[in-house]
């Protein structure tokens, strides 16, 4: 049987990875909490990445900035007059939906019944529309389509508005001149505001990169789908400052790397593909989503945006400060062209999360377990004493006690030695650490590996070197 979005959120939920917010009170809509295996997990994704990101590239530094920026950074950017998705209401049910996923999804309709050309057909046209703000366009093409709403079935529907995706807030006590200010919708802004700062302070040559792991907000229409579409989130970007004219070769090696990033932390191939942008975002000249298939589909987890200099420049022009390189090599001053990796951490947990759930059925008996890539397993090592008396559970407190400074190890005696498997394999633990009789004789244990179920016989003392968790990037 084939995994379902509500497999993945009980067990998620279940086992520690993935709890609603504030669940005694029945929760709040997109917001989720990590739970003491859902944090090590999402650790474990934003190192990786920040290695592959920094310390595997020689010009790429890091940042940390405020989620709080001047209120003119998201003029510059084009977020206040610009950040909109367009809302769309069933009058009848009084659900609220996004136009553009509406449209998106009869398209997808059309495509699995094999009628790619009227998908294609009716994205464009929906491109043409918004790219032309004809927003009562948009509304007819949804009556002509006949797109009804899901709930209610009906067609009644009002008009399409914009709406702004940021949420704001006020900076100051009421008694001075609050002024209004916006949680950031993206990282990239703090980035592009610290360019100058750390080209100089870090004396980077162009080309050079900024990367950055941090939160951000979206006061998103329609959330639904797990931590795919939060309303507070975790981003992965880096922003690559390169020389004009170049950004093209940039955008293509960046484009590579990340999809060989993805599999190297366990995406399968198959399950991961490339989409070119019908429509492209008012400061791309080329866009990219790398797209996982979810159980409800293709989705963007990643997208790669050639940005050109329509940030830096815009900053420039607001805050009347340079923004300019100056280039040795060719002796010249200019804004830099930027190429942009940006991944939701969340999205990327959710798409391991999927890949790594597994059940398998030999007719009898249903075994699940998560095939996560060791690097990224919540518990990389459990030692399990056959039994707790002579000597046994000292001993494998001793193992543990070797181990847990390289790697999260966990010790339990409890129940069963087929239960504690059991429920090492429910979190995705590679490793399993038995300490029998034979232990005490000889210094040896069994390991058993996750996926296989098979037991090898090996020196303690060769324990560390037998436990492989690093990801080859
Ligand atoms: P979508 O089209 O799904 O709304 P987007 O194109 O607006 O996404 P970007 O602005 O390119 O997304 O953001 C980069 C990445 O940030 C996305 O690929 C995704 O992984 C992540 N992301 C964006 N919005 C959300 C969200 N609401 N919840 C979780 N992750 C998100």
């Amino acid at each position: 049987p084939s995994t379902s979005l509500q497999d993945i959120i009980s067990h998620a939920k279940e086992y520690g990875f993935v709890f609603p917010s504030s669940e005694i009170y029945d929760g709040l809509q997109a917001v989720y909490d990590y739970g003491q295996n859902g944090v090590e997990l999402k650790n474990s994704l934003k190192s990786v990445w920040w290695k592959a990101m920094t310390q595997l590239h020689d010009n790429i530094v890091g940042i940390d900035a405020s989620i709080f920026m001047h209120p003119l950074t998201w003029k510059a950017s084009g977020h206040v007059d610009g950040f909109n998705d367009p809302m769309i209401d069933n009058k009848d049910s009084k659900k609220r939906y996004r136009a553009d996923q509406l449209l998106e999804g009869k398209a997808e309709e059309y495509a699995n019944a094999g009628q790619q050309e009227k998908a294609s057909a009716l994205l464009a046209e929906m491109g043409r529309l918004l790219g032309a703000e004809d927003l009562a366009g948009v509304r007819e093409l949804i009556i002509a389509e006949g797109i009804v709403c899901p709930i209610s079935k009906t067609s009644n529907w009002t008009d399409v508005r914009q709406f702004n995706l940021m949420f704001s807030t006020q900076v100051g006590s009421v008694a001075e001149d609050a002024s209004l200010i916006y949680l950031r919708p993206e990282t990239a802004q703090g980035i592009f505001v610290n360019f100058l700062n750390v080209q100089k302070s870090g004396r980077m040559k162009v080309p050079f990169g900024i990367a950055q792991i941090g939160k951000a907000f979206r006061n998103e229409i329609v959330a639904r789908q797990f931590t795919f579409r939060m309303r507070e989130f975790e981003q992965m970007e880096m922003q690559f400052f390169v020389r004009p004219g170049t950004e093209m070769d940039w955008y293509a090696s960046w484009k590579e790397q990340r999809l060989k990033f993805h599999k190297a932390i366990g995406l399968p191939a198959e399950s991961l593909q490339y989409h070119d942008h019908e429509k492209l975002a008012h400061y791309a000249n080329a866009a990219v989503d790398i797209e996982y298939k979810f159980p409800f589909g293709f989705r963007e987890i990643e997208g790669i945006h050639s940005r050109t200099d329509f940030d830096l420049k815009n900053h420039q022009e607001l805050s009347k400060k340079k923004q300019q390189y100056f280039d040795p090599e060719i002796n010249q001053n200019y804004i830099p062209y930027v190429v942009e990796t940006s991944v939701g951490a969340d999205r990327l947990f959710l798409a391991v999360f999927c890949n790594a759930f597994t059940k398998e059925s030999d007719g009898e008996k249903e075994r699940v377990y998560l095939k996560l890539h060791p690097a990224l397993a919540p518990v990389k090592a459990a030692v399990l004493p056959l039994v707790k008396k002579d000597g046994l559970a000292e001993k494998a407190q001793e193992i543990v006690k070797s181990l847990k400074s390289s790697f999260r190890t966990v010790y339990d005696d409890n129940a069963a030695i087929g239960k504690r498997y059991t429920r090492q394999d429910l979190i995705g633990t590679p490793y399993c650490i038995a300490v029998d009789y034979q232990t005490m004789e000889d210094d040896t244990v069994t390991i058993r590996h996750r996926d296989t179920t098979e037991q090898e016989r090996v020196p303690v003392s060769l324990l560390k070197e037998k436990i492989g968790y690093e990801v080859s990037l």
